[in-house]
């Protein structure tokens, strides 16, 4: 029990997948949790009723990001939810994919449009998280694997790095206020993202790269989210913690 009580959490993404993982796991914990989302009415209404048939406290955010204003948008929504209380954790979360997005194929505007949505979102969503937050407050950032191993699909993961360079700078000039700021970078984890991984071959394959010998579950990602917004990581802060089943630890070969 990570004991979370009296706070507030804004989850970006928080409609699906990890972020939904991330919001439940806060709900369970005693927050009260913005559940942001990007357009899936139902999904995030789905979430937020679940939280609180645990006994949870959450309200919907819709704000699509990587438009004009969508920042704007995304806290007219979560401070009419906070109703005056201040912001204590902020999980930037939501992000997307572009599978076309390669060094041969991507154009400025997919460019553009991951850009706008992975790094500049996340960015002026802290910039105004921080005139809300307390001393003391948590940020955490879920950036990627991909930031340290090689996919295809450059404009991604150049976007996943620059969120790690984020969660650093963030980390050193926050640390004066107490307010900690950590990357939780998982591995490959089955999600709406990751519909490839539906192919049972993939999946076993992807498996078969983790010394745990599975593909990853939103659960175990949103678990340690909340062990970083939690007061047990009151002394870990500008770190990336790979959390990811130990992917390619080694070669895995039989003897
Ligand atoms: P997902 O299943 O595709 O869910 C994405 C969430 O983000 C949804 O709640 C969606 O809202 C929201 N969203 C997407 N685009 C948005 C936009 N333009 N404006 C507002 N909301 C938007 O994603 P996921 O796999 O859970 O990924 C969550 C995070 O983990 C991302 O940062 C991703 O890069 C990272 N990650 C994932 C994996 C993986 O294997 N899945 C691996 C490494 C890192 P709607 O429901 O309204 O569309």
């Amino acid at each position: 029990m990570t004991g979370l009580t009296g706070k507030t959490a804004l989850v970006t993404g928080a409609s699906r997948g990890i972020g939904r993982a991330i919001a439940e796991r806060l709900g369970a914990e005693g927050a009260l949790v913005a559940v942001h989302y990007g357009s899936n009415d139902s999904a995030a209404r789905d979430v937020v009723a679940t939280i609180r048939s645990n006994g949870g406290q959450a309200f919907p955010v819709r704000a699509e990001l990587g438009v004009d204003g969508d920042v704007d948008t995304l806290f007219a929504g979560l401070e009419t939810g906070l109703d005056g209380r201040p912001l204590d954790i902020l999980v930037n979360n939501a992000a997307i994919q572009d599978y076309d997005a390669t060094i041969e194929a991507a154009t400025e505007k997919q460019y553009e449009h991951v850009f706008a949505v992975n790094v500049r979102a996340p960015l002026f969503i802290t910039q105004r998280a921080l005139t809300l937050m307390p001393n003391g407050g948590r940020i955490i950032n879920v950036s990627s694997g991909v930031t340290w191993f090689a996919i295809p699909e450059v404009v991604y993961s150049m976007s996943k790095g620059a969120l790690n360079v984020l969660t650093r700078s963030l980390a050193h000039t926050q640390g004066a206020r107490g307010i900690t700021v950590n990357t939780v970078s998982p591995g490959v984890t089955e999600t709406d993202m990751n519909a490839w991984l539906s192919d049972g071959e993939a999946a076993q394959a992807i498996a078969g790269l983790a010394a745990l010998g599975r593909v990853g579950k939103p659960a175990d990602i949103g678990d340690v989210v909340v062990f970083f917004a939690s007061d047990d990581a009151r002394w870990v802060t500008g770190q990336v913690l790979e959390v990811n089943g130990g992917l390619f630890l080694g070669p895995r070969v039989e003897r």
